[in-house]
């Protein structure tokens, strides 16, 4: 864990489909512990695994041949070399004959060709390696569950109870989805993360993206559930719908797959990396790579720098235009409103000047996550009070998290900001700076930008 925070981690995922909750938790745990040993901002991300529905556990790999047949049966149990049992009681009354079903992130597709009353027949139609559990893809209209299930409420309460930084939500269809988690907003309880991985989410983008904290492209399903030549069109328009909303966006999914076993990517992996970063991805995630890979950090290193790389070729100017365009055409509030302009009025005004660094003071961090959508040039530090949005802050574009005391007075607040960057080295005595911060009582967002020459 270390290795890979050395090699650029920002943020950890704990995927809940796998192992027990006590397993995740002593990882948790693991994992504060290395970020506090090594003094770097480390935020853990609880991944919920909503109704993924699985096949039995396969003993050893089991090479399916195309053209082969099999039969799903609904139970647990241990998956044969002809019969797997499939996590999901109304399999035979809920799905079809003619379904496609992918298995495994798409690594083998079936045909479902009868239902004779205790399984369904399927015929292989591209065979490969299962191994493990693998998860089932059966498509999100056909499925009755829901997200969140009581199992995620289970998990996600024990999560809350250690301090979780953010938690993500599968299988989100609607807004109201993500309300059923009903818990108090970022930072009094965890940033939720709405992985958008159904047709109806992708059709009830907006309201998803406005209930959420932030976003994730599960491209592993989201790939099973429509057309894969449609994925990387889907992969732009929900990365541009997030960032112009103020949310940040994670690109997700067989990045860098083949670094499970491989010591250098494919070049068409490279190229992956390098574009979701010029779609105007916030995050980029890795799976498999780091969690079952042969050499985790040596993953996080290799992603790191196609990203930094992608990074000095990004068209900052032309990202910025755009997003005026696309933001926020009927804010919510007025909080919601003053904040959108003020960071847009901060995102010009260090353009023009040119300015060393934007410090930003915010208690949820959504003024920094709102500036973070213009993608300045300059530095933006984030600076907050709240330990728990100091580490929300690390899945923010471009955003260094910066710890501030809880100060009323803005002039002393502006100060104290300057006076921590010339500390902390990020700038230097003479530069100019945009610092952004409240001073209104009755409007709750960030209203004040000054422009200041480091003393
Ligand atoms: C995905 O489907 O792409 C994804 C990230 O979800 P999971 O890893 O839970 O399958």
């Amino acid at each position: 864990m270390k290795n890979m925070i050395d090699a650029g981690m920002n943020v950890a995922r704990l995927n809940l489909s796998h192992g027990t909750l006590e397993e995740s938790l002593e990882r948790y745990s693991r994992l504060r512990q290395a970020a506090v040993e090594l003094d770097e901002e480390i935020g853990i991300l609880a991944d919920l695994p909503g109704p993924k529905v699985r096949l039995g556990t396969f003993a050893e790999p089991l090479l399916l041949e195309t053209g082969s047949t099999l039969q799903l049966e609904p139970g647990e149990g241990q998956s044969t070399s002809s019969v797997f049992p499939v996590s999901y009681e109304t399999l035979l009354e809920d799905v079809q004959i003619g379904d496609r079903l992918t298995v495994g992130d798409g690594s083998v597709v079936l045909d479902v060709t009868d239902n004779n009353g205790n399984g369904l027949a399927c015929r292989v139609l591209f065979g490969g390696l299962l191994q493990g559990r693998p998860g089932i893809h059966i498509p999100a209209d056909r499925l009755r569950l829901t997200t969140p299930t009581n199992d995620d409420l289970r998990l996600l309460d024990a999560f809350i109870e250690v301090g979780i930084d953010m938690a993500a939500l599968s299988f989100v269809r609607s807004a109201h989805d993500v309300r059923r988690v009903g818990l108090e907003p970022a930072p009094r309880g965890p940033l939720i993360v709405a992985k958008i991985e159904t047709r109806a989410a992708v059709e009830n983008l907006d309201g998803i993206i406005t209930a959420s904290g932030a976003v994730m492209v599960a491209r592993g399903d989201l790939g099973a559930e429509c057309s894969i030549e449609d994925l990387p069109h889907l992969q732009k328009d929900i990365i541009a719908r997030c960032i112009a909303l103020g949310r940040p966006a994670i690109t997700a999914t067989q990045m860098l797959e083949s670094m499970v076993t491989a010591p250098s990517p494919t070049r068409a992996e490279a190229s992956d990396v390098a574009n979701a970063v010029f779609d105007g991805t916030s995050a980029v995630m890795l799976s498999g790579e780091t969690a079952i890979g042969s050499d985790p950090a040596l993953v996080v290193a290799t992603m790191a720098s196609i990203a930094e790389r992608a990074d000095q070729e990004f068209d900052y100017d032309g990202w910025a235009h755009q997003i005026k365009r696309d933001r926020l055409s009927e804010p919510q509030s007025i909080d919601a409103a003053v904040t959108d302009v003020m960071t847009m009025a901060t995102w010009r005004a260090a353009a023009e000047m040119g300015v060393k660094a934007i410090l930003c003071v915010s208690r949820s961090g959504f003024t920094v996550r709102a500036i973070a959508r213009f993608r300045p040039q300059a530095k933006i530090l984030g600076f907050t009070p709240e330990p728990r949005t100091l580490r929300q802050l690390t899945m923010s574009w471009g955003a260094t998290p910066m710890h501030i005391e809880r100060i009323d007075d803005i002039d002393a607040t502006i100060n104290r900001a300057v006076q921590l960057s010339l500390a902390n080295g990020h700038v230097r005595s003479g530069d100019v700076v945009a610092v952004l911060g409240g001073s209104s009582a009755t409007i709750g967002s960030t209203d004040t930008l000054r422009m200041v020459r480091c003393p």
